[in-house]
């Protein structure tokens, strides 16, 4: 395995210490940078999508439930919220859901926890993190590290055509 792809590996994996086990991520979500719950169960159901996306919406439908309104998500996490509207505007109707399986702020399900929960937070763009995650600075911090490495990686290539 090259260096670069070692790398890239490493800075996907942010480590757990940092986590704070506030469990806002479990309060509040969005599901791919702000599907609509329409959305998201389209994706579950659907029979042409990438098996993987398809698998991913099936996942987060099994512990996440819509809120029933954008007004009652705005009691429990105001600024996600309001992030994520500053970010995809209103008329998007991003889905925000709350995990059933939170209970006095602990993972009932922790053993058994699907594989988005124990990959969360993946460092990207789209990237959303509550305002109190503790993932949040190196997240950052690491998918810019990352971008740079795909920007090197895209001049090498051109000047490699060239
Ligand atoms: S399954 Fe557990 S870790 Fe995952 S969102 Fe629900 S409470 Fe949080
Ligand atoms: S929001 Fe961040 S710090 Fe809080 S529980 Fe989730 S991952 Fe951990």
């Amino acid at each position: 395995m090259s260096e670069v792809v070692k790398r890239v590996q490493e800075l996907l994996k942010l480590p757990q210490h940092l986590c704070n086990m506030c469990g806002k991520c479990c309060r509040i979500a969005t599901f791919k940078g702000g599907l609509s719950y329409k959305d998201v169960l389209k994706l579950a159901n659907s029979n042409t999508e990438e098996p993987s996306q398809i698998e991913g919406a099936k996942d987060f439908l099994s512990i996440f439930v819509p809120y029933s309104s954008v007004e009652e998500a705005k009691k429990v996490a105001p600024e996600f919220v309001a992030g994520v509207i500053d970010r995809f505007g209103e008329e998007a109707n991003t889905g925000f859901f709350y995990c059933k399986y939170l209970n006095n702020n602990m993972c009932q399900i922790h053993e058994d926890r699907p594989l988005l929960c124990r990959m969360y937070p993946i460092p990207h763009e789209r990237t959303l993190y509550n305002p109190e995650c503790g993932f949040k600075e190196q997240g950052k911090k690491n998918w810019e590290e990352i971008e740079n490495i795909i920007k090197e990686l895209e001049a090498k290539q051109n000047s490699d055509n060239n």
